[in-house]
């Protein structure tokens, strides 16, 4: 049996980056870059002003009343020079004249009979932005290997750029075993209870940024698994929820053998999720999560979010994990690495606290609606103590 860390890096060991593509802006938001994105254009991209006002010769603004020779708006260039003893009215944002050297704003203008005086005299490049002051063209402003956060969309678009070249997404199929189960919604049936996994991945998928493929429910059947999981290795990644373990109607290990797909690992040393399966065909990564509905959540969280998101090409795609300090005893079951469902909320002094739910079970899907994330307490941690600090993910 794998130590959860041991067991993510393999994981972590067969995914690679997915091939580039370019796609527009919108659709590169979030995604990570493949190559990096430069400025097309210096910013501002001629000298402008900041203020509403007149621009001016700042000179002249020692003297005495300017005449007023017109007014240049945002969007409008006026190429014919300023005048010396003259003042062009002026919008933020609109291109300064040549010949003129700064924006007397409006506040500190007195306007009579077509002239214009300034209260104070003011110095050479007063509220203007200066060609290329923010941006140059050609500046790095999404680096390769890094998001493109929404932050870097806007820099982007400002900067001229429309398309982006990023990884492309991962296509992850999924499939939900048990003759037992009910899909969403369904009406009660005895014996049966509605199942919850499908939807799980498939929103934790797309959360990550893959495209998922939902291929339903299939019961407990060898023919039907080895089928459905032929048609799930055309993807990135396939993920089989249940069947996992070693009861007479668990058919999806022999299903993937019969396929050819290649065994990693089974079994991790984590509590829920311990039954859970990975291999390998060529490229496709295979994932088979035990079928309770938490250890489910587990698997997903520790070892196919992380996969998803190398495969989307995240330099470091480690389990998103956050410090939370405990606010009553727990400890590792079992001597595995044991995901406490908990409150995850700010203490008194701000500080994230985490607070187990009563009940801790694979299949307790009630003390998931009071959780915000899992607290974490390491197979080796021994018990630990009310306000022992510990790595929590949070579901969001
Ligand atoms: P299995 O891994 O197939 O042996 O399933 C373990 C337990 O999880 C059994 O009690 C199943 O009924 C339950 N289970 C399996 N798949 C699901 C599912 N998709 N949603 C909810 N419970 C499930
Ligand atoms: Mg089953």
């Amino acid at each position: 049996m794998k130590d959860l860390p041991e067991a993510a890096a393999l994981v972590l060991a067969a995914a690679a980056p997915l091939a580039a593509e370019r796609v527009p802006l919108a659709e590169a938001a979030g995604r990570i870059a493949a190559e990096e994105g430069r400025s097309a254009v210096d910013l501002p991209p001629f000298d402008r002003s900041a203020m509403d006002g007149y621009v001016v010769r700042a000179a002249d603004t020692a003297g005495g009343a300017l005449r007023l020779a017109g007014e240049v708006a945002a969007g409008e260039i006026r190429s014919e020079p300023l005048e010396p003893g003259t003042a062009l009215g002026i919008t933020t944002g609109a291109a300064i004249p040549p010949g003129a050297d700064a924006v007397l704003r409006s506040e500190l203008a007195e306007v009579a009979d077509g002239s214009v005086r300034a209260t104070e005299a003011i110095t050479a490049g007063r509220h203007i932005r200066v060609r290329g002051e923010d941006v140059r063209k050609g500046d790095l402003i999404a680096p390769a290997g890094e998001p493109v956060t929404l932050a870097r969309v806007s820099s982007l678009a400002a900067a001229g750029v429309a398309e982006m070249t990023v990884h492309r997404r991962a296509r992850l199929h999924i499939l939900v075993t048990g003759s037992e189960l009910l899909p969403l919604g369904a009406p009660p049936e005895p014996g049966k209870i509605h199942e919850s996994n499908g939807l799980m991945v498939r929103l934790l998928a797309e959360r990550a940024g893959a495209e998922a493929i939902d291929h339903g429910v299939i019961g407990d059947d060898f023919e039907s698994t080895r089928v459905a999981v032929e048609t799930g290795l055309t993807g990135d990644v396939l993920v089989v929820s249940g069947g996992v373990s070693v009861g007479p109607h668990d058919h999806v290990k022999p299903a993937f053998e019969a396929c050819g797909v290649e065994e990693v690992f089974w079994r991790v040393r984590v509590k829920p999720g311990k039954p859970l399966w990975f291999g390998r065909r060529d490229s496709t990564l295979v994932f088979g999560l035990p079928g309770n509905p938490l250890s489910s959540i587990v698997g997903f969280l520790a070892f196919i979010e992380p996969a998803l998101r190398r495969l989307h090409g995240e330099l470091d795609p480690a389990m998103r994990t956050v410090r939370a300090r405990l606010t009553e005893a727990a400890s590792p079951s079992d001597d595995r690495t044991t995901f406490l469902t908990s409150r995850l909320r700010p203490g008194a002094d701000g500080v994230l606290e985490a607070t187990p739910t009563p009940n801790q079970g694979s299949h307790l899907t009630g003390a998931l609606g009071q959780s915000d994330g899992f607290a974490i307490a390491p197979h080796d941690s021994g018990p630990l103590p009310a306000g022992a600090l510990v790595d929590a993910v949070r579901f969001a």
